[in-house]
């Protein structure tokens, strides 16, 4: 397998100087391989994403002297393919539709007990309530979400690899660590379609990412991306979590850091290899 990596932002903001050093580290990984590295834009979130901001991306990312394969891929043309993974979950017996809004979640969670975990990667661990629905009974005003507990059963889990600094080492997936600090997450957001999850995991395995090189705060929402490749039946590549770039203050960025955008270096007449100096890669660009 062609050693693959791929950068994915989403069109929702600038690319600051987080998303050039995991897009530069992505190519400079696939380049020493002698490998491919692509490009893909995830603007599943049409509320959020912006044509204006996926032009920038491209010039930023050409201005740092990057290239990738055409046509990039882009999510919000790809909802057939994530229905029909959906499908496949759902047929499993997977799924259930959810009408709970934040404040009903917030109510049923009840005051925080000590030791019992409140957050996983997915946000608020959901409390359960309409895990009794039906998927035929979803409506437009519904998510849908994963029942772990069948999903865990379901699964012939996996381990994965990881190599990137801090977290290198074979990783097994843990079911009662899925049930207790990840729970029952949304693989269709409302009017989305898809969710990141569903939608990485579909289009890691269509792209034939065999690296995924992408920031540490992703790592915790990894054993979700390995557990619905296992019951999808797609690949696991190989994951490599880096570091992230952080502000004077230690704070990591944002993408309403305006102050560290791509485009605000360019137009105070920074140069790309000003840029890999800033968050310390070597100058070649392989
Ligand atoms: N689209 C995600 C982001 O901009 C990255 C997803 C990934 O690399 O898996 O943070």
């Amino acid at each position: 397998m062609t050693f693959t990596t791929r950068f994915a932002p989403s069109p929702t903001g600038p690319l600051h100087l987080g998303h050039a050093y995991s897009a530069l580290l992505a190519h400079d990984m696939a380049m020493a391989k002698d490998g491919r590295f692509l490009l893909r834009i995830e603007d599943i979130d049409q509320s959020r994403a912006r044509p204006a901001w996926e032009v920038q991306i491209y010039e930023d990312l050409q201005w740092l002297g990057l290239a990738w394969p055409q046509p990039v891929m882009r999510q919000s043309d790809r909802m057939p393919r994530y229905r029909a993974a959906l499908r496949q979950l759902s047929a499993m017996g997977l799924t259930y539709p959810c009408r709970c809004n934040r404040a009903d979640i917030e109510a049923a969670a009840g005051a925080p007990q000590e030791g019992v975990p409140q957050f996983g990667p997915d946000g608020r661990i959901y409390p359960g309530i309409c895990r009794g629905r039906l998927p035929s009974d979803a409506t437009d005003k519904d998510v849908i979400r994963l029942n772990m507990e069948k999903a865990v059963q379901a699964a012939r889990l996996r381990s994965f690899t990881e190599t990137g600094p801090g977290f290198a080492g074979t990783r097994q997936l843990d079911p009662e660590q899925l049930i207790s600090t990840v729970g029952d997450i949304i693989l269709v957001r409302r009017s989305m379609g898809s969710s990141y999850h569903l939608s990485v995991v579909v289009d890691d395995a269509d792209q034939g990412i065999s690296h995924a090189v992408r920031g540490a705060d992703l790592f915790e929402a990894t054993q979700i991306h390995v557990l619905l490749q296992s019951l999808l039946d797609l690949p696991t590549p190989v994951y490599h979590h880096h570091r992230l770039i952080r502000d004077d203050a230690g704070k990591r960025l944002a993408k309403r850091d305006d102050a560290r955008a791509i485009a605000k270096y360019r137009t105070e007449g920074a140069t790309p290899r000003d840029i890999r100096k800033i968050v310390g890669l070597p100058a070649s660009s392989g």
